[in-house]
């Protein structure tokens, strides 16, 4: 049996970013990667819903090619949003935990040994580092930010 005549019948809407079709029922755009707000949000200053960057800044990166990612920038202002976060670089597997005492806890994954603790946001963006190389320095080498799971 050929599904086609189904899928075709399907109800689509537009990504909010790429503007290209998508399921009605999908949240995630497999063109863009965008996941789509539920409601309306401001364009230019809300981090949230699985993504990493604003709607606007998505837009912009979109239009110019370039993949859908967070800055170091966008990655500070979502850890007002979500309490942790994960990201990859070269190579190995990092998360950076928001704790109940209001530090911030920057360690690699799954390892027991190593982990930077902070006591605010803006010293985790001054002073981690990578084996002794500034996170904020590195960060064009980070990939795969998610929530973490
Ligand atoms: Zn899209």
């Amino acid at each position: 049996m050929n599904n086609m005549f189904f899928l075709d019948e399907e109800k689509t809407k537009k990504c909010q970013v790429c503007e290209r079709d998508i399921p009605e029922s999908d949240k995630w755009c497999k063109y863009c990667g965008w996941v789509q707000h539920a409601v309306p949000s401001d364009p230019d200053t809300q981090y949230w819903d699985l993504n990493f960057v604003t709607l606007n800044k998505a837009r912009q990166l979109y239009a110019a090619g370039k993949p859908v990612q967070p800055d170091f920038d966008d990655f500070l202002k979502c850890m007002q949003v979500y309490a942790e976060l994960e990201f990859y670089c070269r190579g190995k597997h990092y998360g950076l935990l928001n704790m109940p005492n209001d530090t911030w806890d920057f360690y690699e994954w799954n390892v027991d040994i190593g982990c930077q603790t902070y006591g605010s946001i803006e010293e985790f963006a001054e002073k981690a580092n990578i084996e002794g190389v500034l996170l904020k320095d590195l960060w064009n080498e980070v990939y795969d930010v998610g929530t973490a799971s």
